[in-house]
């Protein structure tokens, strides 16, 4: 797909070069599909790099940004919040242990718990 507006060839984060996709944003009504475009002639274009971050062009702003919900994979802070997070995470499961007065059953369930937390 060639985009005629954003602009950005590179993850800012990492750099990453490698594109992965890139669409347009559509409507659909009536069981008819349309690119939308903005009453000054931009598109909602989109970029996404094999890290996982992708750029948004906004013809709003008439600006390409990053797109927050697709976050580059290498970026130090989500690393570092992960790691944090791991760290906390088996914390928790040693403080649990060390509690005398839970029956089994719901060590467990605390268990359970503590490691279906999702990392960012
Ligand atoms: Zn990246």
């Amino acid at each position: 797909m060639q985009l005629k507006f954003l602009t950005g060839d590179a993850c800012p984060v990492c750099g990453d070069v490698t594109v992965v996709s890139e669409w347009v944003a559509t409507e659909t009504l009536r069981d008819e599909t349309r690119v939308l475009q903005h009453v000054n002639g931009g598109m909602w274009e989109y970029r996404k790099f094999a890290c996982g971050q992708a750029l948004e062009y906004i013809p709003n702003y008439s600006d390409t940004r990053p797109l927050e919900r697709y976050r580059c994979q290498r970026d130090p802070e989500l690393l570092a919040r992960r790691e944090r997070m791991q760290r906390v995470k088996v914390m928790m499961e040693e403080m649990l242990a060390g509690v005398p007065i839970l029956v089994d059953s719901d060590r467990q369930s605390v268990l359970e718990a503590i490691r279906s937390i999702r990392m960012p």
